[in-house]
């Protein structure tokens, strides 16, 4: 049997590294609401202003670089391709900004599934405004007569890259729903749960087999690991404590699978 591992911890309520904490198994009540308050987990609110206010900056420069490209605008401080790539470049860098602001009032007050345009929008918001953040650039920088084709080539193929880049950091490769987190909020209550650093699912015991290969482990409730963007309860632990109805992680579960048919094999 291998030495069990030994972990470092970190509380998510106050981000520092403490000791072992004691775990925190309390009975749960139907509305999910716990006794002991945990620091909150943000306003989603401040966050979605923040999105927006940074995502009107972008569409802003973009605006700016289509005037500098079709000459409707003529600033001479500057080469007009130099300054159309630095517009890009802080048009992209408002995208990505936006939507980790977004996607962070989304696990603090995620959409519910019973508007299903809503939740679509919500979730998707980041890559939308992506799209509308270069697209039209692109379009207007295509269809330029006067254009020369260097200035041409270059603009479009670096608003083409801002876009890939732009949508890829937009995706909420994890999205929660409300009916989601009240479920696990639910089942879980203020039970302890732990992360890791990279980790995409939470779990409910630090010893965990996931968690042999990791050092660092943050605790707190489910509330606040919903929040750091681990929306899913890891399928080992799941099967360990046998709770339903709280999504777990289906890639884990797959090889929770594979592990056990080999441990079948093997007897
Ligand atoms: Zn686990």
């Amino acid at each position: 049997m291998a030495e069990k591992k030994q972990h470092t911890y970190v509380s998510a309520d106050t981000n520092k590294p403490t000791s072992k904490p004691k775990a925190k198994k309390t009975t749960t009540t139907p509305s999910g609401k716990t006794a002991k308050e945990a620091a909150p987990v943000g306003n989603a609110t401040a966050f979605r202003v923040a999105a927006v206010g940074l995502w009107i900056v972008a569409i802003v420069c973009e605006i700016l670089a289509v005037l500098l490209f079709t000459g409707k605008l003529n600033w001479t401080f500057m080469n007009t391709l130099t300054l159309i790539i630095i517009l890009l470049v802080v048009d992209l860098a408002c995208v990505i900004a936006g939507a980790q602001f977004w996607k962070k009032a989304n696990h603090i007050d995620p959409a519910s599934e019973k508007n299903p345009l809503k939740f679509w929008l919500w979730n998707n918001m980041g890559v939308i405004v992506c799209a509308f953040a270069f697209i039209p650039f692109i379009i207007f920088a295509l269809t330029d007569k006067n254009a020369d084709k260097q200035t041409k080539t270059i603009a479009v193929i670096a608003a083409a890259v801002a876009l890939l880049i732009g949508g890829a950091a937009g995706i909420d490769y994890h999205p929660v729903s409300q009916e989601q987190k009240q479920e696990a909020m639910s089942v879980l209550g203020d039970e302890q749960v732990y992360w890791t650093t990279f980790g995409k699912v939470y779990h409910t015991h630090d010893d965990c087999q996931a968690l042999n290969n990791s050092d660092a482990l943050t605790y707190g409730n489910v509330e606040q690991a919903i929040a750091a963007h681990r929306t899913r309860l890891c399928a080992f632990c799941a099967k360990r404590d046998d709770i339903t109805g709280v999504a777990t992680d289906k890639a884990v579960d797959e090889i929770g699978e594979i592990v056990q048919d080999a441990v079948d094999d093997a007897a």
